[in-house]
């Protein structure tokens, strides 16, 4: 099989992350949580406590940022870890899992330059195929050219429940009522900014998870690459 590129995207707690880990892990390849890069610029915005509205300030940050991401350990994977997060070469893999830094997250990533830093790191990572990177505009700007994408949606009371559990399951303190509006206010963000917003790309298909399980959804998307690379096999075949 050849290793191709798969975007996966759709707003917050449609399961991406759960899905792109799964069916990496079934097709041995590279998982990538594109949100993680912005998530770990925001934390040291917030660190140095830069105003959110100052675009300037932030496009620098992002410049002279480095962030790094590293598959977790077989135990961390196992406990359901996603990538682990080095901001400037120390461990911040937990710290941007809090709903400050998401919202902090979806107000730099409206600014241009700050997506043009990050968006060329992605593309980087990458550049050899045989991953799957999970975001908001994978198949629409990093990756125009997957050969298989992905626009993963389910309903806003599923999704925000998701979130909600996993808050409950780190012992965070946030009601469900909180959740469904932070999880509201950041998809309306992300779906009206001007530049790259989240949109499903013309060739996207759209899977609607919200009563489906991973395992079934991952099945399926397993059975959409085998199909796309007989595709293209068959097109190598023919030129
Ligand atoms: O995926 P996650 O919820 O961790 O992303 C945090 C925020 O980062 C999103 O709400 C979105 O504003 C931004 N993001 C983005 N483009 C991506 C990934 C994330 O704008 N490819």
């Amino acid at each position: 099989m050849q290793k191709l590129t798969i975007a996966i995207d759709g707003p917050a707690g449609s399961g991406k992350s759960s899905l792109a880990r799964r069916v990496a892990s079934m097709l041995g390849y590279l998982y990538m949580d594109s949100g993680a890069m912005y998530r770990a610029v925001a934390l040291k915005a917030l660190r140095r406590r830069v105003p959110l509205n100052d675009e300037q300030a932030l496009s620098t940050i992002a410049r002279e940022t480095h962030v790094e991401l590293k598959r977790p350990s077989p135990e961390q994977e196992a406990a359901g870890a996603k990538n682990c997060v080095f901001l400037d070469g120390v461990e911040v893999t937990d710290e941007i899992r809090t709903e400050e830094v998401a919202q902090a997250a979806s107000r730099l990533a409206t600014i241009q330059e700050v997506r043009e830093v990050l968006v060329a790191e992605q593309q980087r990572a990458g550049a050899g195929g045989g991953i799957v990177m999970e975001g908001r505009d994978i198949g629409t700007v990093v990756f125009p050219d997957a050969e298989l994408k992905i626009f993963l949606d389910a309903s806003p009371e599923v999704r925000a429940q998701r979130r909600w559990k996993e808050h409950q399951e780190k012992g965070d303190k946030i009601s469900l009522q909180e959740v469904v509006e932070e999880v509201r206010e950041r998809d309306r963000r992300d779906r009206e900014r001007k530049v790259s917003p989240l949109v499903r790309a013309a060739d996207a298909v759209l899977v609607d998870n919200t009563a489906m399980g991973i395992d079934e959804t991952a099945r399926i998307i397993v059975m959409l690459v085998k199909e796309r690379d007989a595709t293209a096999a068959k097109a190598g075949r023919t030129a």
